[in-house]
């Protein structure tokens, strides 16, 4: 289709898969990228041979394509490993999902059987309204367990307390898991069938040998084999349009791109804001109303060869800020130039400009050392390097009124800006892993090709379908929504 030339703004999964689409179909891309790496969020970053992801990705989704997709890109540079990750509370690993038997264990006596009162408490005298996540975790589980498994987690990650977290998260989010079904399996063991084939997707996981970067560099390698041009360092600041189609884009240093067509995965509400001539007043203000949810990993290189079997840990314990930390040589081995060493990442979940986030990297990397000492879980001498990585809008945050506001944002680009599709996380203000990022992406070089037939905000619509949750887990990856007021 030698009429056709997209402009593609973004090298991460979703304008990676959209372009290697294109070129599939015949069709000709540019893609722009802010930034002088690829993958975006899924990117790996290389530290004096040390490796880390932004968190860790797990490759795995339900749809047969986009499995197909990264094997026929990496074939055996693609791994498969087992998963273990525990939550640390109190110096004690607890098993993740919960298992009663192992949890009555590591609480001890005493503390067990105050979360049994507290259950009891909670049953004869239920908290009054079903409003919170509070509310509907501690008529759950009692206020002990609540506070222990539920309660500081969730806070950290989401930057807000539970009593303001909607209780139906909570109600979709521990689905399946009740104090009945936790002391039913102390004493009968797990049915078989589909637990277990759930299980079997979530206890392994693919993951490339050199981290998920390997597999966008690869497919940026295709790309640009195939003559299709990546531009690094080129922020799209500002879009060109007309009444009925949107003409070209600006980046930060002045050059323009023009296209018959664009596909966007630049945050929403960035795009909107950079609309020339300006989207209408109430687009701008839904565009304005779309919150992030931002992020850093602090990286320490640690002299020691072994530090915990997990491929993360979740960090319970209120006393320290860090959420979760990676140790990528257990995600795979060629993560660390040297076997002797380990690198872990400290994961912090922060807002862009609070305390965190401006904090100098000798102070992050200086907090990170310190709680790690504090855990018990590394001797501070051992820490030999480290540096830090920012991301900002690593989550959409999911409010009272994104919904609403995402929806506006749509109707109006559908309606005049025929030729710019939304695709991927932020760029559809969703929350997407790879899969469904990825997926978007193709789907949107297949409209282009057909002149459109895909709803690209079908995809992922139920935000159950990837990580399905055993019983007992509870992850920071479905998105709350806070309490209207
Ligand atoms: C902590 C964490 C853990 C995760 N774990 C997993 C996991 O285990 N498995 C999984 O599958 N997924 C995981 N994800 C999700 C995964 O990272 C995303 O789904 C995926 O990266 C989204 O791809 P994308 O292309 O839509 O967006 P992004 O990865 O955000 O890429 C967008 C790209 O656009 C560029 N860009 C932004 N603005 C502009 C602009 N104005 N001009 C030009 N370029 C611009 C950015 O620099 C970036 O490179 C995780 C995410 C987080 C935050």
């Amino acid at each position: 289709m030698a009429d056709r030339h997209v402009v593609v703004i973004g090298a991460g999964p979703a304008g990676l898969s959209a372009a290697f689409e294109l070129d599939r179909l015949g069709i000709a891309s540019t893609i722009l990228e802010r930034s002088g790496h690829i993958g975006g969020i899924s990117r790996t970053v290389n530290y004096k041979g040390f490796r880390f992801d932004i968190g860790g990705h797990r490759f795995f989704s339900k749809s047969e394509e986009i499995e197909q997709f990264w094997s026929a890109v990496l074939k055996d540079r693609l791994l498969e490993r087992g998963r273990l990750s525990r939550i640390f509370y109190r110096n004690r690993y607890f098993d993740y999902p919960i298992r009663p038997l192992n949890a009555l264990v590591n609480l001890g006596p005493t503390t067990a059987a105050l979360c049994v009162a507290s259950y009891l408490k909670a049953r004869v005298l239920p908290p009054k309204g079903m409003r919170s996540f509070e509310d509907w975790t501690v008529r759950a589980f009692g206020r002990r367990l609540y506070e222990i498994f539920f309660k500081t987690y969730t806070e950290k990650v989401w930057g807000m307390p539970c009593s303001e977290i909607s209780a139906d998260w909570a109600a979709q989010r521990i689905k399946g898991l009740s104090m009945a079904s936790l002391l039913r399996s102390m004493f009968w063991p797990q049915p078989k069938g589909r637990g277990a084939v759930i299980k079997t997707l979530i206890d392994r996981f693919r993951y490339p040998g050199r981290g998920p970067g390997e597999m966008w560099e690869a497919v940026a390698a295709a790309l640009k084999d195939a003559g299709h041009p990546l531009v690094f360092d080129a922020p799209v600041t500002r879009l060109e349009r007309s009444d009925t189609r949107l003409l070209r884009v600006w980046t930060a240093d002045g050059r323009s791109f023009a296209g018959t067509d664009f596909l966007s995965t630049m945050p929403l509400r960035e795009l909107v804001l950079a609309l020339d001539p300006p989207a209408p007043t109430a687009v701008q203000r839904a565009a304005g109303a779309l919150g992030y949810r931002d992020f850093l990993t602090v990286a320490l290189v640690i002299d020691q060869a072994e530090v915990f079997p997990d491929n993360w840990i979740y960090i319970h314990d209120p006393s320290v800020k860090m959420g979760r930390i990676q140790n990528f040589k257990n995600w795979s081995p060629e993560m660390v130039p040297d076997g002797r060493y380990t690198c872990l990442g400290l994961e912090y979940f922060c807002f862009e400009g609070d305390g965190l986030w401006s904090a100098s990297d000798a102070d992050l990397i200086a907090l990170g050392r310190r709680e790690l000492a504090q855990l018990g879980l590394v001797d501070p001498q051992q820490v030999v390097d480290g540096t830090v990585v920012r991301q900002d809008k690593a989550y959409p945050v999911y409010d009272d009124h994104y919904r609403e506001n995402v929806e506006v944002i749509r109707a109006f680009i559908e309606r005049e800006l025929p030729n710019l599709q939304l695709i991927g996380r932020n760029g559809m203000h969703r929350y997407n892993n790879q899969d469904h990022a990825m997926m978007t992406g193709l789907l949107a070089a297949r409209n282009i090709a057909t002149e459109g037939r895909y709803n690209l905000w079908a995809v992922n619509a139920d935000a159950q379908y990837q990580e399905e949750v055993r019983e007992g887990e509870v992850t920071g990856r479905l998105v709350p929504e806070r309490l209207g007021s």
